[in-house]
């Protein structure tokens, strides 16, 4: 397992606006300093405007989504009363098959909402009569790469303002990066079983029957055909991890990783250890104090194959993000 180092660099796509690139219709960005300052110290941005790419220019008319929005159509906001309404579905969605290629090497993906090429959910899609459907679509950028790449995390600029879910999203794309650097890149089974063992806490945190289920997979796989097998337990296991933990859930997991101190820690000490779960638990503090006590515990006395669980650190902890939750 390689370590989280300090100069991880993951590749992570994102909208350009959302990078502070002046590319929206009207010349502007949409800057996240969220995305620009803290995530960057992990993240290796690779832009992207699927409309600039379409050649629609800077500043451009504004653009929507019309019709069926299971299936919808790009237009132009506004065209002069007596001229045909021009469909740019076409031409938006052949420009992004370059970048839509390249994705096969990012790790993440983080789009601007409400975007009619970029948001993620929730577009408006448009009737006839010029009212929006109560149905929600994705941006049609968002939805081929949701549809291409089912198991690269992908996020809202605004969503990640939530801590859970910018929480859930690093954690997922940090997995995402050891998986294809430890697995898809150098396949045997003996390395996704490897990959397995160092996640198993963090994938009982997420999803106990996922927990069971991908460990009951790998414990008969052994003379399976190996491509489809990793991709089954990759499908899997991303799905899973995309669950949120819960304070019980992580509380439980602690306690399993305390299961590993018992020769070394004395009653007394385990005692106070119990009771910062707790308070976790009760939503008195964060996630990160009963981490770091459990961590410098695990540290001290922890065998190697405890040690070695991600769950302890699944991404820097200079990231800060299990203070917020
Ligand atoms: S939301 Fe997407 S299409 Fe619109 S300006 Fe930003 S990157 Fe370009």
């Amino acid at each position: 397992m390689n370590p989280i180092s300090e100069t991880t660099e993951i590749p992570v796509g994102i909208s350009a606006c959302v990078m502070g690139e002046e590319v929206r219709f009207n010349g502007g960005h949409s800057q996240s300093r969220l995305c620009r300052n803290q995530l960057a110290s992990h993240f290796k941005y690779q832009t992207f405007c699927p409309e600039v790419a379409a050649g629609f220019g800077i500043p451009r008319p504004t653009m929507r989504l019309i019709g069926d929005p299971a299936k919808p159509t790009l237009i132009f906001s506004k065209t002069a009363d007596d001229a045909p309404v021009k469909d740019l579905t076409e031409q938006l969605t052949a420009a992004c098959q370059p970048m839509l290629q390249r994705c096969h090497d990012l790790d993440g993906f983080i789009l601007k909402k409400d975007s009619p090429s970029c948001g993620m959910e929730r577009v408006k899609v448009y009737q006839a009569s010029g009212h929006p459907h109560t149905d929600r679509s994705a941006g049609l950028f968002a939805r081929a790469l949701m549809d291409q790449y089912p198991n690269l995390p992908i996020e809202e600029d605004g969503r990640l303002n939530d801590a859970q879910l910018r929480e859930n999203f690093v954690m997922r794309v940090f997995a995402h990066h050891h998986f294809r650097k430890e697995v898809l890149e150098q396949p045997s089974f003996h390395h996704l079983l490897q990959f397995h063992s160092s996640y198993k806490y963090l994938l009982m945190a997420h999803d106990q029957v996922a927990y069971r289920e991908l460990g009951k997979m790998l414990a008969v796989a052994h003379n399976e055909p190996l491509a489809p097998l990793i991709s089954r337990y990759f499908d899997q296991f991303m799905t899973a991890i995309n669950k949120p933990a819960s304070r019980g859930s992580h509380c439980n997991v602690m306690q399993h990783i305390m299961g590993y101190l018992k020769q070394s820690v004395d009653s007394t000490a385990r005692q106070a250890i119990l009771t910062v779960f707790e308070q976790y638990r009760l939503g008195e503090v964060n996630l990160i104090t009963p981490m770091t006590l459990l961590s410098h515990y695990i540290n001290q006395n922890g065998s190697d194959y405890i040690r070695a669980q991600r769950y302890l650190e699944p991404y820097p902890a200079h990231l800060g993000l299990r203070n917020q939750v």
